[in-house]
């Protein structure tokens, strides 16, 4: 019942004239059936991309987004204005967000509130560093992550939010959790969402992994109970990639 997700995540890469010739190659070569494909791309390529996506079976999100509505907030993008271009995603709380921009588990809670109220899919990443992990405090880093990034959210809403599991120490060094260690942590999240919400909330919502994904070791972790698709970063840059990444 849960849709795949396939999110590609382009950080601060991409001019215009390499954004649309991406997209070009999905109007000839369709993402995998049955699954969503997505592409997050930085604030100033959403509407040429949103224009040329319509043709495309891609759909698309921001990387951020301020809680406010409006406002003295220089360098920041509302709610609305990613609703305008036409995306439909945006991704909140990624680790870089939280190291390299202080975000918190509170500022990013204020964000998915808010994204769901302007009808935006959150993507609310959480994940434990290196050190956390060998000290043995994954679930509870991560647990930790999601009950703070959730609150306020009431049981009608929480089946929309997209909750994206990513190892710090996995994120662009090569290094990938197990198919077994990843899922291990996105069935401990379906079942905190049970315990939170409930049954149907827990069934419906979706739990991406993400951190190192490549298309050669995407069907091992959507093979996996508890691992609903991927968000990715370096392999969703070149669009081959990408498409083998949709075709698992
Ligand atoms: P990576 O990035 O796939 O390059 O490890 C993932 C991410 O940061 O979302």
């Amino acid at each position: 019942m849960r849709v795949p997700l396939i999110a590609g995540n382009w950080k601060m890469h991409k001019t215009l004239d390499e954004a649309l010739s991406f997209v070009r190659y999905f109007a000839e070569n369709p993402p995998g059936e049955n699954v969503e494909a997505l592409i997050c791309a930085p604030a100033p390529l959403l509407y040429p991309l949103a224009d040329a996506m319509k043709e495309t079976a891609v759909a698309l999100g921001a990387q951020n987004m301020h809680h406010a509505p409006q406002g003295a907030f220089t360098g920041e993008i509302s709610s609305a204005m990613i609703k305008d271009t036409g995306a439909s995603y945006v991704i909140l709380g990624h680790s870089e967000r939280r190291q390299l921009f202080a975000e918190t588990d509170a500022s990013v809670n204020l964000k998915v509130t808010k994204a769901l109220e302007a009808g935006i899919t959150p993507i609310l990443c959480c994940g434990e560093s290196l050190e956390e992990r060998e000290e043995g405090r994954t679930g509870e880093v991560v647990k930790g992550q999601v009950i703070k990034g959730l609150e306020g959210i009431s049981e009608v809403e929480v089946p929309r939010v997209v909750i994206a599991y990513e190892p710090i120490w996995a994120i662009g060094t090569g290094k990938t959790a197990s198919n077994g260690d990843a899922n291990e942590v996105c069935a401990e999240i379906r079942h905190l969402i049970k315990e939170l919400y409930n049954d149907e909330a827990a069934a419906t919502l979706r739990i991406l992994y993400g951190g190192s994904v490549k298309p050669s070791t995407i069907k091992g972790l959507m093979a996996e109970s508890d691992i609903d698709g991927a968000l990715v970063g370096g392999a969703s840059l070149e669009a081959d990639s990408f498409l083998g990444l949709t075709r698992f």
